[in-house]
């Protein structure tokens, strides 16, 4: 659940930020004291709600049982071959999500451990949704739990991705302004020669970020684009 964690490697990522969730050791979801460095007691990891049952085949949203893919995946096509997310956005999941986002880094670690069998064999290249350029600070999350997802399973991580302009946040918009939002926004760094390319992001909402940055990429030639995160949104079961 917390591979690879030596005291050494933990002391280095508080040096970069995350010293008051380490000293003392505290939950970071309930705030026990923990006699081991984690970031979560093992009550609190128990509470992530992980996607159990039937999941559609393309975007993973949870679908009844003997359904393939959902209403949305059926009536609109994706340029990525599926997505996939450790549970919904809700509870524990998303607190850990927001704490990863605001710069928690033992969290991307934490969360790329249990994401990390996620992973396709076949998949050549990790990458990552890039920040919004007018974002500040130096921590993007993304790229955060990518760079993880690599140095354990070997896959190596590329930047292929740019965000050229700057655009509201998509909450804010409606599902055509989404859409409208972002297009055009993101292009490959470099192209690709088919490449399979697992493309990284915290959270999946709509979808269309993760639309956009597979277009980017197969427009330049990568192969096939499969979507990681560690939490999605969900509508009501499909
Ligand atoms: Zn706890
Ligand atoms: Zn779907």
């Amino acid at each position: 659940m917390w591979p690879n964690s030596s005291l050494s490697e933990l002391l280095r990522a508080a040096g970069k930020g995350v010293t008051a969730l380490l000293f003392p050791p505290r939950c970071f979801i309930c705030g026990t004291s923990q006699a081991e460095l984690r970031p979560l007691c093992p009550r609190c990891l128990e509470e992530i709600e992980v996607f159990a049952g039937a999941l559609c085949a393309i975007c993973g949203h949870p679908v009844k049982e003997g359904v393939d893919i959902c209403r949305e995946c059926a009536v609109e096509p994706r340029p990525y071959a599926w997505a996939r997310a450790l549970g919904p956005h809700r509870g524990v999941l998303r607190v850990l999500v927001l704490g990863m986002k605001e710069g928690e880094r033992a969290l991307a670690r934490l969360l790329s451990g249990l994401l990390v069998s996620f992973l396709p064999r076949d998949a050549e290249i990790i990458a990552y949704v890039p920040p919004d350029p007018g974002r500040k600070g130096t921590w993007h999350a993304a790229e955060g739990l990518a760079r993880e997802l690599s140095r354990l399973s070997g896959i190596p991580l590329e930047g292929l991705l740019v965000k050229t302009r700057s655009t509201p946040p998509q909450v804010s918009l409606g599902y055509e302004e989404r859409r409208a939002n972002l297009e055009g926004a993101f292009s490959a760094r470099r192209v690709g020669r088919g490449e399979r390319v697992v493309l990284v992001d915290d959270v999946y909402t709509t979808g269309t970020t993760a639309a956009e940055c597979s277009r980017a990429l197969v427009s330049a030639g990568f192969g096939e684009v499969m979507v990681l995160t560690a939490s999605r949104t969900v509508r009501h079961e499909d």
